[in-house]
């Protein structure tokens, strides 16, 4: 087993062999859109997929419809099974398949619930030390009411009443025996549990554990996981003089022209304007001190060099190019007919789709040096994520 992300401070000092079972197996699309709403995606990954990771290091159990498969093969987990009509049964499926497999506990979590905590989980872990099952709640703050057609027609005593989350956990042969016993219809594993006289420890839930469900939900996973995001931006801006040649070098694309750009590598201007706004948002300097154009070894370069470099260092730090905007300043050549080739050729170099690539051209109506011809201007920006 790999190391758990949960921070060891946290969890009980001999973690038994642990699984944990995500189950996303449900066709719910209560939330809106033709996907079921586990697979939609937020923070640019589906909602299983951050389900799951906040579970990296225990042995990951995936639950999921049949339709699902080639999907779900893509997201890591250690074992993929097919669930079956109910949720009950989906659960019942995974206990089977960890059967012999020396585990000792495990976790039943929510595939619609991607904002689990690594905390929350240690809490459910640390109870599991001393009782046969642990889940986490928030009590009932708000009022209830019972209602008829508009009207309130009462009110409920919330003293004790709880709103349950998941992961819950339990001792594995105790909840497979729960499961195997039980007629169906539970609301969750801890009514399956309780069933067959397990005790169950109430431990604190967070509020961010939602339980994506309905459209507004979608909303509110994404501002609680923006939250977390590490966003940086960064600008670049670069200019090269025309000198004699048949045609320029813009985002890795040669356009013919009646000229040159004079430069001590390709003189590719707007994408050395884009490789610095990535070095810009690493605050890691500009093309200048990572190629230096004292040492000859760049004289001619082709600059995607540059550019695969400097979204490398992004990488490697486990940001992503969130998206892009170059703007490329001149009155010839005319640009628009290769913007599209130059969109395809940075997708590539950066390896992210196109549709977060933009490149773009002005004039500046005949005043100043691009006005007068005598070179071209380009800026970019760039936002990087990391979450
Ligand atoms: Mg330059």
């Amino acid at each position: 087993m790999t190391q758990a992300p949960i921070p060891s401070a946290l969890l009980p000092t001999a973690l038994p062999p642990t699984a944990a079972i995500i189950v996303a197996a449900g066709r719910g699309t209560r939330a809106g859109g033709t996907l079921p709403k586990q697979w939609q995606e937020i923070g640019g990954a589906p909602i299983v997929a951050h389900a799951l990771r906040a579970f990296a290091g225990l042995y990951r159990v995936l639950v999921i419809h049949p339709d699902d498969r080639a999907r779900a093969e893509a997201l890591g987990a250690e074992l993929v099974v097919a669930g079956g009509a109910t949720r009950q049964a989906s659960v019942r499926a995974a206990l089977e398949a960890l059967e012999g497999r020396g585990i000792a506990q495990v976790l039943i979590h929510d595939g619609a619930r991607p904002l689990v905590g690594p905390a929350l989980i240690a809490r459910v872990l640390t109870a599991l030390e001393t009782h046969d099952g642990a889940a986490p709640a928030l009590a009932v703050t708000d009022a209830l009411w019972t209602g008829a057609g508009a009207l309130v027609t009462g009110t409920r005593d919330r003293t004790g009443l709880y709103r349950a989350q998941t992961p819950q956990g339990f001792r594995f042969d105790a909840i497979l025996a729960a499961h195997r016993v039980h007629p169906g219809g539970a609301a969750d594993d801890v009514e399956v549990a309780r069933a067959m006289g397990l005790d169950v420890r109430l431990v604190e839930g967070e509020e961010a554990n939602l339980k994506v469900t309905w459209e507004a939900d979608f909303a509110r996973a994404r501002q609680l996981m923006g939250a977390g995001m590490d966003v940086r931006m960064g600008n670049g801006y670069d200019v090269h003089a025309f000198c004699e040649g048949d045609g320029v070098w813009l985002c890795g694309v040669k356009v013919p022209h009646g000229r040159g750009l004079l430069g001590h590598s390709d003189a590719d201007v707007a994408m050395h304007a884009l490789t610095d706004a990535i070095y810009g948002a690493l605050a890691e300097g500009d093309i200048g001190r990572h190629f230096p154009p004292s040492d000859p070894q760049w004289k001619g370069a082709a600059s995607e060099i540059f550019l695969a470099h400097a979204i490398g260092l992004a990488r490697g730090r486990g940001y992503a190019l969130a998206n892009c905007d170059v703007t490329i300043v001149c009155e010839r050549p005319k640009i628009g007919p290769h913007a599209g080739a130059m969109q395809a050729r940075l997708a590539a170099i950066l390896g992210v789709e196109a549709g977060r690539i933009s490149v773009k051209a002005t004039t500046s109506e005949r005043l100043g040096f691009t006005g007068r011809e005598e070179g071209i201007a380009s800026i970019a920006t760039a936002v990087l994520t990391k979450s």
